[in-house]
């Protein structure tokens, strides 16, 4: 593949002076392409540009709704290349081609979601008294900075630049340093589109280097970080330095509630579908699983039965669960395995695995761990791989404790079929999203999503986004 230039300015820029980063196919680690490393020079073009691009005429001028129709101009161009885009994130990622090919129809929708929003948002007329008109509305921050995890890089660029660009901001993405393809990929759209030059522009490299600079940047209005809760407290910090608002999108540890009343054959597929999903290297992932002592063995016999029949490979050949990204991610999983045998008991799998064909990739077998503390590690840190840690409860506040026992608030899954059960327990559970008799949903781009606690700050996803990137105005007219 051609080395992946960034687009500044409406320029491919990357020559043979930049420091280049080379990036590999986790499936089996041949290598794919090479990032240019951005400098510091690089970061403060980008910024001007998006600044002048956004105070820029052309784009004041530019109606929400005109916003709107280049949005959906790009949605269609994401269907118009669903399989290339699929196989770029396949092989970037190592996620398996059907996960992938859902991932780009989700980027698709985002950009639809949003087009069809940008002229939506609307103020308020506040009653005060008689010869006083008092309204409120909402103009956009300005120039705002995206950090992306590697995990599900074209969805989550999708969701936050396509609400960002719908209320009519300038947008600079830095994608992970692993995965830049598909980032690109929308680079070139952007390059050809009508939009003024400068209003989006993707930057690459590590993010200890131009990611760090870029939200510690004082011309920058508004930062949307997804990643690690780590990161996200030092680009919170960095944020501090110059008042930038920031939204974070950070990790979980997200339980799946078994009460005694669940439809166990459904919850199965549930509990199983949420920590496979991208092997684990899920921020959403039901890494956790709580179940009720009266239907905790025939449960965990059916879980055991589906374990058995999940398929490891590449992710172009579409198994069930593809590689772990890279080498280091890899062996922190098999550090937290060693803990679990330690610890508790390994139920299923525990080991790497073996995958024909691909000995440059890191593979791992589905785990199921039971017997741990609450307290411990692997109860409390996020794995990050398809590691299930198994808790019993017997009744419904010590399940609610327990789901509430960690210092992340991301997602919760309930399965009863009591009304009561269901709504009393998601109205407990401290988390951004709850799911009763489901996981996941389909994803859905509708619905916000963000986290309490460590898990993040603000809401992405849905009509709530847009206020991410927006400020409101109030105006006083005395007539
Ligand atoms: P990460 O290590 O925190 O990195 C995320 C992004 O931040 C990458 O682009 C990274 O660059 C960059 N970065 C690193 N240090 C930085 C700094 N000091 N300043 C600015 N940027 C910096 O996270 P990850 O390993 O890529 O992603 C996994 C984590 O993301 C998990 O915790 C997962 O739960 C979370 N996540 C959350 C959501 C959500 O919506 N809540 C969605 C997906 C993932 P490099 O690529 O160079 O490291």
């Amino acid at each position: 593949m051609e080395r992946v230039k960034m687009l500044i300015n409406g320029e491919w820029v990357g020559d043979f002076n930049s420091e280049w980063i080379e990036v590999y196919n986790p499936s089996n680690g041949e290598k794919l392409t090479e990032i240019v490393n951005a400098e510091h020079e690089h970061i403060d073009l980008a910024v001007s540009a998006a600044r002048a691009a956004f105070e820029s005429k052309e784009w004041q001028d530019f109606k929400p709704y005109e916003r709107g129709q280049l949005l959906m101009e790009l949605a269609n161009y994401i269907r118009e290349n669903k399989e290339e885009l699929a196989e770029l994130e396949c092989l970037d990622v190592g996620k398996p081609i059907s996960q992938a090919r859902n991932d780009i129809e989700a980027a698709a929708r985002y950009f639809e979601f949003y087009a069809g929003a940008a002229d939506k948002l609307m103020g308020d007329s506040i009653p005060i008294e008689n010869g006083l008109l008092d309204v409120t509305v909402y103009e956009p921050m300005g120039v705002t900075a995206h950090i992306i995890p590697w995990n599900y890089p074209i969805q989550i660029t999708a969701r936050s630049v396509a609400a960002a660009i719908a209320t009519g901001n300038a947008v600079i993405v830095k994608s992970a340093e692993d995965t830049p393809l598909t980032t690109n990929f929308l680079a070139k759209w952007f390059a050809e589109s009508k939009l003024p030059k400068g209003i989006f522009q993707h930057v690459t490299g590590l993010g200890a280097k131009p990611g760090s600079y870029l939200v510690s940047h004082k011309d920058i209005d508004q930062i949307t970080f997804t990643g690690s809760v780590n990161t996200g407290i030092s680009v919170m910090q960095a944020a501090a330095a110059n008042v930038t608002p920031v939204t974070l999108e950070l990790g979980g540890k997200s339980p799946n509630i078994v009460f005694n009343d669940a439809d166990l054959d459904k919850a199965a597929t549930g509990v199983v579908n949420a920590i496979i999903q991208n092997a684990g290297q899920t921020c959403s992932a039901g890494s956790r699983l709580l179940v009720h002592d009266g239907v905790r063995e025939p449960f965990l016999n059916k879980l055991v039965e589906k374990f058995a029949r999940l398929t490891i490979g590449q992710g172009i050949d579409d198994p069930d669960i593809g590689p772990i990204l890279n080498k280091r991610q890899y062996e922190r999983i098999l550090a937290y395995l060693e803990i679990g045998k330690k610890e508790g008991s390994i139920l299923f799998g525990g080991s790497a695995a073996n995958v024909e064909n691909a000995e440059g990739g890191n593979y791992i077998t589905p785990t199921i761990i039971d017997g741990l503390s609450p307290d411990s590690k692997l109860a409390q840190e996020e794995i990050f791989g398809p590691v299930l840690t198994i808790f019993t409860f017997h009744d419904i506040e010590e399940a609610i404790k327990l789901a509430n026992g960690t210092d992340y608030g991301l997602v919760a899954g309930v399965w009863s079929q009591d009304i009561d059960t269901a709504h009393y327990t998601a109205s407990r559970v401290r988390a951004g999203q709850v799911f009763i008799n489901n996981y996941g949903a389909g994803g859905g781009i509708q619905m916000p999503f963000g986290g309490y606690k460590k898990s993040g700050i603000g809401r992405e996803k849905g009509f709530e986004a847009l206020r991410n990137y927006v400020q409101l105005k109030n105006i006083a007219v005395k007539y």
